[in-house]
């Protein structure tokens, strides 16, 4: 059987507060080959957060540099500060056949799928069961201050009305359902034909099997 395999980007967007750090972190403990793309960014570290692991914390002129070396794969503008993806950890974990999974909004999903990696990209949106429960989830994560969750939630919005671009879309109500709906999309869509090279060449020896046989 063919074994090589091309990575898949795997991008999950949702607004502010629906659970996908949580969601990824559980994908990544499932399987540790998908590797994360830590994203670089203008704004302040938050408690805890470290350089080089949660994300890139940049300067802005840092970051529009990089932009304007062709360094990064998307870029946007949220909540008042940028973001963007290193194109180089990306390029070389596909060519090595590793999962890429982003955490980035519908600005950058849009670019990537967009892009010339664009048929190598497995979009997935979650959705929260309610307004009143991503607020809920918002406080409960004790992470920003009343002023900032605010913002977030009059951001929210605009996060889910880009919905409808993505392959997939979970409403993140139960965690573990939530968990399991991801790694079954992921597994399914690792078997798509795109995700497979060594297929033309093993359908050729089946070919040949076939005429020999004949
Ligand atoms: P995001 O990365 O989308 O901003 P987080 O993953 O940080 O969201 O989740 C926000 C809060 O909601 C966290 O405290 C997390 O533990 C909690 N949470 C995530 N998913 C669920 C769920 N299905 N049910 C209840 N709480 C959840
Ligand atoms: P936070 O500040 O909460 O870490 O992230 C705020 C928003 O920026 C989230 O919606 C997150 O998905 C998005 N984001 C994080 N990194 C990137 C990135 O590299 N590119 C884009 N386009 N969005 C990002």
């Amino acid at each position: 059987m063919p074994q090589t395999r091309r990575g898949l980007l795997i991008i999950l967007s949702s607004p502010s507060g629906a659970g996908k750090s949580t969601l990824s972190r559980h994908l990544r403990e499932w399987d540790p080959d998908i590797s994360f793309s830590v994203s670089a960014t203008t704004r302040a570290p938050r408690d805890g957060e470290v350089n080089g692991q949660d994300y890139h914390f940049l300067t802005e002129d840092d970051f529009k540099r990089q932009v304007a070396e062709g360094e990064m794969l998307e870029h946007a503008h949220v909540f008042g500060n940028f973001y963007g993806s290193p194109k180089g950890p990306v390029k070389a974990a596909i060519d090595a056949g590793r999962d890429v999974l982003f955490d980035i909004d519908w600005q950058g999903a849009q670019q990537i799928r967009n892009s010339d990696l664009g048929r190598h990209t497995l979009s997935i949106f979650i959705l929260p069961p309610s307004i009143a429960e991503l607020h809920r989830r918002l406080v409960s994560r004790a992470q920003d201050s009343d002023e900032v969750i605010a913002k977030r939630m009059q951001k929210s919005w605009d996060e889910i009305s880009h919905w409808d671009g993505y392959d997939f879309v979970l409403v993140n109500d139960d965690l573990e359902a939530t968990d399991a709906q991801l790694k079954t999309i992921v597994s399914a869509t690792r078997l798509r034909r795109s995700q497979q090279p060594g297929l033309t060449d093993h359908v050729r020896r089946l070919q040949a099997e076939f005429e020999e046989s004949k």
